[in-house]
């Protein structure tokens, strides 16, 4: 899962210049990328705190000497504005104004369908963004979470077990009358069911 963050000093002036960063659940990660690419833009139209002396204007523990990044002034050219302009893998109803911290918080999310469910890599993401237009938010979706049940080929599968599970003990001349559509439809009333693109579905208690 990636963004992409471009410049937007860079933009205005007709040059096409960002970088793609992964997703992490870790904001001050990303946004120590995304300085670094602001530091680089051809179109600097502020001065921040330079990286390597972290505004000393000189090394650490190296005396009199003066830090080659700024040249000692302890502020070095940047520019300012950027914006998401592109998404892999993720849902790019996130804007270009989303914020990092919505990056974070939905990597954090597809980390928690990971480890809640066992899926992983495109099945997750596929899960996680299902789950996201169902409930809307990262929030609503986390909450969903805890309700989940399974991951399986038709709804009408589940049912078919859940079903045979509480009927093997029955006679099977009272089992041939059991209505197993009529039990899937009723059963579905208190689940959440939600398509994937694989095909299969997944379910979640309502
Ligand atoms: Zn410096």
């Amino acid at each position: 899962m990636r963004i992409y963050v471009a410049c937007l000093a860079s933009y205005n002036n007709g040059v096409l210049y960002g970088r793609w960063i992964d997703a992490s659940s870790d904001v001050d990660e990303m946004q120590e990328q995304v300085n670094a690419m602001l530091r680089e833009s051809k179109f600097p139209n502020v001065m921040v705190t330079c990286p390597e002396c972290e505004g000393a204007g000189k090394p650490y523990g190296f005396g009199d000497s003066v830090c080659e990044a700024c040249g000692g002034k302890g502020k070095v050219p940047s520019a300012e504005e950027w914006a998401i302009h592109d998404y892999e893998d993720m849902p790019s109803t996130f804007g270009e104004y989303s914020g990092l911290q919505a990056i974070a918080d939905y990597a954090e999310f597809v980390d928690q369908i990971e480890t809640t469910t066992g899926l992983d890599g495109e099945a997750a993401q596929d899960l996680a963004k299902a789950m996201l237009e169902n409930w809307h938010d990262v929030k609503g979706a986390q909450d969903a979470l805890d309700r989940f049940v399974t991951v399986c080929d038709t709804f009408r599968d589940y049912s078919d077990e859940l079903a045979e599970d509480q009927l093997y003990c029955a006679p099977e001349f009272l089992q041939q009358y059991f209505d197993y559509e009529a039990f899937a439809r009723d059963l579905k009333m208190e689940y959440t069911v939600l398509d994937l693109p694989d095909g299969q579905e997944a379910i979640f208690y309502a």
